[in-house]
C-alpha cells in the first residue's frame, strides 16, 4: 500500500511495524457543538483508511480522542451553568450518531481528556524535569520549542525564520505559523475564564492544554512509537507539530512513523462559516432530505488530498449515481441464468486504485464501469451473478455505500397519506397536499417530493438540530 506521508512530502510504501496490526491515532472532534460536514469529511477519510487497511489484509487498532477539555467546551459549560460532562455528553452522543449515519466503523477506543488528567500531569512533570518545559508566575507551564531541535519538521517550518524574542509564548491552543512560539502545556486557573472547572496538580490548579491531550492518549494506547497519525490539514500546525515536540522530548523516540492529512471541504467554493450562511451539519442535510449514504458517497467521490467543493448539485448527481447502483443491485439479485462472467480485471483495477494512496475517484470509476459492463452482458443473456455479488460485497467493505440499508418499516397510513399528497400535488390541490404533509410530519416523518412519488423517511433516527 502506498500512502502520502505529510512529513516526507511524498508517497511511501506502508506496512505496520508490529504483528500485522496497524496502530493508528486520529484527532477526534471537540465536543462543544455538532460536527460540521467539513469535520465529517475528515472522519470519513479516516474511516476509508481504516477500511482499506483491513481490506488489504492487515489488522487495525484505532484510537480517536474526543476533546472535552478546551476553551470552547469550558466556555459553553459555564454559559449554560452546567458541568463539563453535562455540557459535552449530548454532543458526544450526537457525534457517534453522525458516524453511524455515515457508515463509519467504530474505532477501538474513544478516550476523553477528562479521563487522562493524571497521565498528562506526569508527562508535563517529566518535560519540566528534562528542561523542555518551564513554569510561569501565572501558574502556566510552557513547552520551550527551542529545546527541541526537530521543531517544524512536520510542517516544514524553518526555526531560523521565526522572530524569536518578540513574543515568546502563546497560551491559546490554535495559532498561525507566524506565531510559532512556546506553547502551553498546563493553563493556570483563572476564575473569570474557568469558573469552577479545574484540576489540582503539582503546578497548581488548572487544566491541560489541547496538544498534550493527544500525545498522552495516543501513547497510552499505542505505545511511544506507532504507525499512523491522521487529521485534517489544519491540524498539521500547530497541533501535530506540538504533539511531536512534547512526545519525542519525553520518550526520546520517534513518535509517529507516518502522518496523513486530508484536505478541507469548501461549500460552494467558500470556507464554511455561519456568517456566510453556508455552514451545514449532517443533521441539516438529513433534514433537507439527503441521506448519510449520499453524503458518504459524495465525500468518497473525490480524493482525500484535494479540496472538496460541496454543492447541492454535486449531492444530487451522487443521488442519481446511487439510484443507478440500486437498480443494478436489484437486477442482479433477480437474475437467474447460468453464464458466469469473468470479473478479475475489475478486481485488479479496484485493488490498484485503493492501494495507490486511497484513490477513490478511480475506484468509483471502476465500480461504474463494472456496472455498465455487467448490464450490457445481462441485456444479451441470462447470467449467474453469484461471483458478482461476492465481489460487490468485498468492495462494500471499503466503500460502505454499495448496498442500501434495509428498507424502513413505514406504517400503511403514512404511505397512504404520501400517495394522497402525490396525487393532490399532481392535481394542484395544494390545500390537501399541505394537510397530508402536516399529517406525515406530525407522525415523525420527513417528506420529499420527487417526480415519481412522494418519499417519506423516518425522522426519529436523527436527534433534532439545535
Ligand atoms: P475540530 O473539532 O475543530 O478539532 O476538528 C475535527 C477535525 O475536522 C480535524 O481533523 C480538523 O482538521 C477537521 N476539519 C476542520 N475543518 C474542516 C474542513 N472545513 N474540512 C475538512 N476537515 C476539517
Ligand atoms: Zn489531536
Amino acid at each position: 500500500m502506498e500512502i502520502f506521508d505529510t512529513k516526507q512530502r511524498k508517497k511511501v510504501t506502508f506496512s505496520p511495524e508490529k504483528n500485522n496490526t496497524v496502530r493508528m491515532y486520529t484527532c477526534g472532534p471537540t465536543i462543544y457543538n455538532y460536527a460540521h460536514i467539513g469535520n465529517l469529511r475528515t472522519f470519513v477519510f479516516e474511516d476509508l483508511l481504516r477500511r482499506t487497511i483491513k481490506f488489504l489484509g492487515m489488522d487495525i487498532f484505532h484510537v480517536m480522542n474526543l476533546t472535552d477539555i478546551d476553551d470552547k467546551t469550558i466556555k459553553g459549560a459555564l454559559e449554560k451553568g452546567v458541568s463539563l460532562k453535562e455540557y459535552t455528553e449530548p454532543y458526544e452522543q450526537a457525534f457517534l450518531e453522525d458516524l453511524k449515519t455515515l457508515s463509519v466503523e467504530k474505532a477501538e477506543k474513544y478516550p476523553k481528556a477528562t479521563e487522562f488528567i493524571p497521565e498528562m500531569i506526569k508527562m508535563i512533570s517529566e518535560l519540566i524535569d528534562k528542561g523542555n518545559a518551564y513554569r510561569t508566575d501565572d501558574g502556566d507551564v510552557f513547552f520551550r520549542i527551542h529545546s527541541f531541535d526537530d521543531y517544524g519538521a512536520l510542517s516544514h517550518l524553518k526555526m531560523d525564520d521565526l522572530e524569536v524574542g518578540k513574543s515568546t509564548r502563546i497560551d491559546s491552543d490554535e495559532y498561525e505559523k507566524e506565531a510559532a512560539t512556546d506553547f502551553v502545556l498546563w493553563k493556570g486557573y483563572k476564575k473569570e475564564r474557568d469558573g469552577d472547572i479545574y484540576w489540582e496538580s503539582p503546578f497548581g490548579k488548572g487544566r491541560p492544554g489541547w496538544h498534550i491531550e493527544c500525545s498522552c492518549m495516543s501513547m497510552h494506547y499505542l505505545g511511544e512509537t506507532f504507525d499512523l497519525h491522521t487529521g485534517g490539514v489544519d491540524n498539521i500546525f500547530p497541533h501535530h507539530e506540538n504533539e511531536i515536540a512534547q512526545s519525542e522530548a519525553c520518550s526520546g523516540k520517534t513518535f509517529v512513523r507516518h502522518w496523513m492529512h486530508s484536505e478541507h471541504l469548501l461549500v460552494e467554493g467558500k470556507k464554511m462559516s455561519k456568517s456566510l450562511g453556508n455552514f451545514y451539519t449532517l443533521r441539516d442535510l438529513i433534514n433537507k432530505g439527503y441521506s448519510g449514504r449520499e453524503v458518504r458517497a459524495l465525500f468518497l467521490s473525490s480524493h482525500y488530498r484535494t479540496q472538496l467543493n460541496f454543492t447541492f448539485d454535486g449531492l444530487l448527481a451522487i443521488r442519481k449515481s446511487l439510484s443507478r447502483l440500486d437498480i443494478f443491485i436489484e437486477r442482479i439479485s433477480e437474475s437467474k441464468g447460468e453464464v458466469v462472467l469473468e470479473t478479475e480485471s475489475f478486481e485488479k483495477q479496484f485493488l490498484e486504485a485503493v492501494q495507490d494512496d486511497l484513490n477513490t475517484p478511480v475506484a468509483f470509476a471502476v465500480l461504474f464501469d463494472f456496472i455498465r459492463y455487467i448490464n450490457g452482458r445481462m441485456d444479451e443473456q441470462d447470467i449467474d451473478t453469484k461471483n458478482i455479488v461476492i465481489l460487490l460485497e468485498k468492495w462494500e467493505n471499503v466503500f460502505g455505500f454499495i448496498f442500501t440499508k434495509e428498507k424502513e418499516e413505514i406504517e400503511t397510513s403514512i404511505l397512504e397519506a404520501a400517495e394522497k399528497r402525490f396525487l393532490a400535488r399532481k392535481e394542484k390541490d395544494y390545500t390537501l397536499a399541505d394537510t397530508m404533509r402536516k399529517l406525515i410530519e406530525a407522525a415523525g416523518y420527513t417528506v420529499e417530493d420527487t417526480k415519481e412519488k412522494c418519499l417519506v423517511r423516518k425522522k426519529e433516527n436523527y436527534a433534532s438540530d439545535k
